[in-house]
């Protein structure tokens, strides 16, 4: 791990004191000259991922895209990831998919997510973004205070198992990544249209209704709102190939 302790708690309140109030593309620039190789970004190719995408295409259209290939993502997202990555002209996006032995063991039939959302999320999400991020120091993500939760706390920089997690959009509103998408004729996610402002694998998404919180259709009914990527581990919920 690269970055722990002391010089990991100086690093992010530096650039959090630089970076607080800067805009996404300042941020992003700052993120790449600090880590420079040694940074990815974790993409789910969802209803807001075309913002920071485009951001970062145009900065560095070679910067490692990360998008977990769950393999219960929906036809249309992964139809939008070939999609997008085309316009964009991104040229290292890597497909993250779950380890052969680790569904063998713990989801034969592909249904664990009917029992144990957590575990399941840990051996198509967590496990294998884990596997991914070994070679890098810092990651980028697409979280933003206003999806609330977990999230209404969100700093521009964190410090999270032993890497560096950059937030470009967490101070942007929805009118922001709204306006920005119109302005770049940015394309939707296929499914926004349905009622779906944010997407993840088809058993665990939903469609919301007017006025619900953009991601209570994540988990509906569970009290779960994250998948466990950005929860900081401190013992892993189960050990699958000994890798974490
Ligand atoms: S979101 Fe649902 S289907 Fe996808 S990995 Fe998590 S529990 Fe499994």
């Amino acid at each position: 791990m690269a970055y722990d302790g002391e010089d990991a708690a100086n690093l992010v309140a530096r650039m959090n004191a630089e970076l607080r109030d800067a805009s996404p593309q300042t941020i992003l620039r700052a993120a790449i000259e600090q880590f420079g190789g040694k940074l990815a970004l974790v993409s789910s190719f969802g209803a807001e991922s075309a913002v920071l995408l485009h951001m970062t295409a145009q900065i560095d259209p070679g910067i490692p895209v990360l998008f977990l290939d769950t393999g219960m993502l929906f036809g249309q997202t992964l139809d939008y990831r070939q999609r997008l990555t085309n316009r964009l002209g991104l040229t290292d996006v890597r497909d993250l998919r779950p380890q052969f032995q680790d569904l063998a063991v713990h989801d034969p039939a592909a249904d664990l997510w009917k029992s144990d959302t957590d575990a399941c999320c840990h051996i198509r999400k967590v496990l294998p973004l884990s596997r991914a991020l070994e070679g890098f120091d810092a990651w980028i993500t697409g979280r933003k205070r206003f999806q609330g939760g977990d999230r209404l706390r969100l700093q521009v920089v964190e410090h999270a198992d032993g890497r560096i997690k950059v937030n470009p959009l967490a101070n942007w509103t929805k009118e922001d990544l709204d306006a920005y998408a119109a302005d770049h004729d940015l394309p939707a996610h296929p499914l926004v249209e349905f009622g779906y402002p944010s997407i993840g694998c088809w058993p665990c998404t939903s469609p919301v209704e007017d006025g619900e919180d953009l991601r209570a259709g994540r988990w509906k009914g569970q009290d779960k709102s994250e998948c466990g990527i950005h929860v900081e581990r401190a013992t892993p919920a189960m050990e699958v190939g000994g890798d974490i």
